[in-house]
């Protein structure tokens, strides 16, 4: 079995995306945010929505499941107010769980929490419990810096994230660090943001004594690691220097997903970082949708760069599924009692 543990509903019917517009223009008036009417989208145009494109990546490329949530670019945390951000995380949340029930082979959900600049990490937790217990979904994912670029919100090792982590720890949910767009034009989006906020995240559980508060807190880092991986003699020796413990002692809590779009950085995420502590990912149909000249693919067809790696088969079965099953607990339970049905 393939687990691609990230994947977005970019391609949601055009209603979603009308609704937003509408909540937007609502400027954070509870009344009228109140009065607005939940985008009427069909099971048909779901459908219409993934036949073409996700599902039909999953049949071409050879990946079974994707472990998949809303729009991550679209969460844009830094809109509107509190009331704004759960309103649309809640709307975006339940249409991820239409789609898991249309097909429950396909997708299994994780959720947008709803944050805000300067609102308490404690206020995503209801919404987490809920998707979780009511949704049927299997973790989180939690933007570091929901202010979209400036970074306001304290690092994840602070106290400030403690209560959306004391639910995470009793749901068994991890989360994958994913921030969202970008409204400070000097960093773009998918091509500095993310990767920034990859490396940024890691750099401060090393800093940080955020596991030996919650030794089974577990994080996902996308798009490779960001600039970890290839750094990380700096990340060593940083610690090293600031006398903290080996990075090693991090890889009980923090995994790390194949986004990375060409075969020499696939093939040194899996010489530097522990075949356990990777799990298959793709991001499709996300963040680079064309074609690789050189190859002649999608740059993000990534399990073309895991099958061609020297791995032994062993170790790409790890990170094609049970990598996955382990570090989403909820996951391998329902993928065990599907198995025994
Ligand atoms: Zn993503």
């Amino acid at each position: 079995m393939i687990i691609d543990c990230h994947g977005h509903y970019t391609t949601a019917p055009k209603a979603l995306e009308d609704f937003r517009e509408a909540q937007i223009a609502c400027d954070c008036d509870a009344h009228r945010l109140a009065a607005l009417i939940r985008p009427r989208i069909s099971d048909d145009e779901i459908r219409e929505s993934l036949e073409g494109a996700q599902l039909k990546l999953q049949r071409e490329r050879g990946s079974d499941l994707t472990v998949f949530s809303p729009r991550a670019s679209a969460m844009a945390h830094h809109v509107g107010d509190e009331a704004t951000s759960l309103q649309w995380s809640q709307v975006c949340n339940d249409l991820v769980a239409r789609v898991c029930r249309l097909y429950p082979d396909n997708f299994v959900g994780v959720c947008q929490l709803p944050q805000s600049p300067g609102v308490p990490a404690a206020h995503s937790a209801a919404e987490l419990e809920r998707c979780v217990t009511e949704l049927g979904f299997i973790g989180c994912n939690l933007n570091p810096d929901p202010s979209g670029g400036f970074w306001t919100a304290p690092p994840l090792t602070d106290r400030h994230w403690y209560p959306l982590y004391e639910k995470m720890v009793e749901l068994d949910a991890p989360a994958m660090v994913h921030v969202s767009a970008s409204c400070n034009p000097v960093f773009h989006a998918t091509g500095a943001h993310y990767i920034n906020a990859d490396t940024t995240a890691f750099m401060q559980f090393i800093q940080g004594d955020l596991f030996k508060d919650f030794p089974t807190l577990k994080f996902i880092i996308p798009h490779g690691g960001g600039a970890v991986p290839y750094h990380w003699g700096r990340y060593r020796g940083l610690a090293q220097d600031m006398k903290r413990p080996p990075l090693s002692e991090l890889l009980g809590n923090v995994f790390f997903d194949t986004c990375v779009y060409h075969q020499a950085g696939i093939d040194l995420l899996l010489k530097v970082i522990p075949v356990e502590n990777i799990l298959f990912g793709s991001e499709m149909v996300g963040a680079v949708r064309g074609i690789d000249p050189e190859s002649g693919h999608n740059y993000d067809d990534t399990k073309r760069y895991i099958d061609a790696s020297a791995l032994p088969a062993a170790a790409k079965s790890a990170i094609f599924e049970g990598n996955a099953r382990r570090v989403f607990p909820r996951l391998g339970a329902r993928l065990k009692a599907r198995a025994n049905i």
